[in-house]
């Protein structure tokens, strides 16, 4: 009989990449099919994030809430994977009895063994090993909309490396993790060769650092993540790539020059820079300076000159002055990002920042991520209104989320587009490429006039 699987993902792509995989390995080996519905659930799994305490915090409370279902249900296994779960090891099983099994980010393709085995037990099992790179060799073949928890129509994310190895001194990733690792070369191709055959247009390549890429061929020869790109986009059936997320060390001239020649490749860089000043980029140890930054925005945009660049930000980094965070307020009028990511600093248990002195008062860092937040919107806008009257080749992923009677594109550089259709048409036209007209900006969101066929 086919067993329920729920998931809860928390965090970023990575984990909700890794949670599509969970479900491909138990389907695949136990028969079991997702369902949206804790409560009819055979097996629950929490894919967890300690990016920031909150994220964290927000586990332990979303765990507290499925306890009742154990106890209306015996059988049920919970299961915690994911940072948290790296991070803690058994103290989860300390806080919340209930759970019994605790898998990281690299032994995920181990949960039928380890959900067996407390079946099989009556006793919690926990893994949280980083076996090297060893869970691509287990996963099923990607399958394209399977469980739709990643992919809009037509799209898709491969995951090329896992890990990172910057240490930043605010960051738990190197610790929950594992250090950067690539896929050798030929099993990327592979994994996006099936996907072309399944209908798959547009690739996400996928990694904490996607950039700092390093893979084995068959010979032995190392390739960079320039070349990677380049391959791929070279395969007949591939339309677009994207790539996230990249590291500004990791941006070298050859790949900012790929920009120039490989169209297929998105008009869109999201490439964190988390401050304005160098001196917090050097208490964050990001290994660049303000100026570096900026040299490589404008290499790339003599590149691509129509490039939206989208960045990461942290505010109220231990030691941040006014005078630190006019220089982050200054980078961004300077280099016009879109559409960014803005956190409030979170200290986080056994990295070195968390050591620092921080006597910055909350409220003066809530009102400087205000600020910051504000002046991204105004520059986001700004980059949707540069848009009004230009038609966008979009990639119609689905439906509109505000009406189902429209639908949704996505243009190279990242914006939604919703647009009407003759219904008739509509269903098939998802998953293929249109031109539509941008004719008005509604808040964040555009909408558009189609302009051709799909193709
Ligand atoms: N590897 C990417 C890079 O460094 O460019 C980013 C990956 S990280 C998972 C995503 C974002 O989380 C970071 O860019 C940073 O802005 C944010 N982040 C990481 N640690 C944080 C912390 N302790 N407090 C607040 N934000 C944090
Ligand atoms: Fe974390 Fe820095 Fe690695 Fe990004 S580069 S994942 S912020 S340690």
């Amino acid at each position: 009989m086919t067993q329920k699987l729920y998931i809860k993902t928390y965090g970023c792509q990575m984990n909700e990449y890794d949670s599509d995989k969970m479900a491909d390995v138990l389907r695949a080996t136990s028969n079991m099919a997702l369902t949206d519905k804790p409560e009819d659930a055979d097996v629950i799994l929490f894919n967890t994030c300690s990016i920031r305490e909150k994220a964290e915090e927000k586990v332990f409370s979303d765990l507290g809430r499925v306890r009742p279902l154990k106890l209306a249900k015996p059988g049920l296994l919970i299961g915690v994977g994911g940072c948290v779960a790296s991070l803690e090891g058994g103290t989860i099983m300390k806080r919340a009895p209930y759970v019994d099994v605790v898998f990281g980010p690299q032994t995920l393709h181990r949960l039928p063994q380890l959900l067996q085995a407390c079946r099989d037990t009556g006793r919690p099992q926990i893994d949280i090993s980083f076996p090297e790179i060893e869970k691509f060799d287990h996963l099923p073949a990607p399958v394209l909309n399977l469980h739709g928890l990643t992919e809009g129509a037509g799209q898709t994310f491969v995951s090329i490396m896992e890990g990172c190895s910057k240490y930043c001194s605010y960051c738990v990733v190197p610790y929950t993790r594992g250090e950067e690792v690539s896929r050798p070369f030929a099993d990327v191709l592979h994994d996006v060769r099936v996907l072309i055959g399944q209908g798959v247009q547009e690739i996400t390549l996928l990694g904490q650092n996607v950039n700092a890429y390093c893979g084995t061929m068959e010979d032995g020869e190392m390739v960079d993540f320039a070349f990677l790109v380049q391959a791929i986009a070279a395969l007949a059936g591939i339309e677009r790539l994207r790539y996230t997320t990249s590291h500004p060390r990791e941006m070298t001239q050859r790949l900012i020059d790929v920009y120039a020649t490989t169209p297929k490749l998105v008009s869109h860089l999201h490439l964190p820079v988390q401050s304005g000043s160098d001196k917090i980029l050097a208490m964050m140890k990001r290994g660049h300076t303000v100026l570096e930054y900026k040299s490589i925005i404008r290499r790339v945009r003599a590149a691509r000159p129509d490039i939206c660049i989208t960045s990461d930000f942290i505010v109220g980094f231990p030691g941040e002055t006014e005078q630190d965070f006019e220089a982050t307020m200054k980078l961004i009028d300077d280099v016009g990002f879109d559409n960014s990511f803005s956190y409030l600093y979170s200290p986080r248990p056994g990295t070195p920042a968390a050591e620092m002195k921080d006597d910055t008062p909350h409220e003066v860092k809530a009102q400087r991520l205000k600020r910051l937040q504000d002046r991204i919107n105004e520059q986001e806008d700004a980059v949707a209104r540069s848009m009004l009257g230009s038609v966008q080749r979009v990639l119609i992923e689905g439906r509109s989320k505000k009406d189902t009677l429209e639908l949704a594109g996505r243009t190279g550089n990242n914006r939604v587009v919703n647009f009407s259709c003759a219904a008739a048409k509509s269903q098939a036209m998802i998953g293929r490429f249109a031109d539509v007209k941008i004719t008005q900006v509604v808040r964040h969101t555009l909408r558009g006039e189609l302009l051709s066929e799909p193709c």
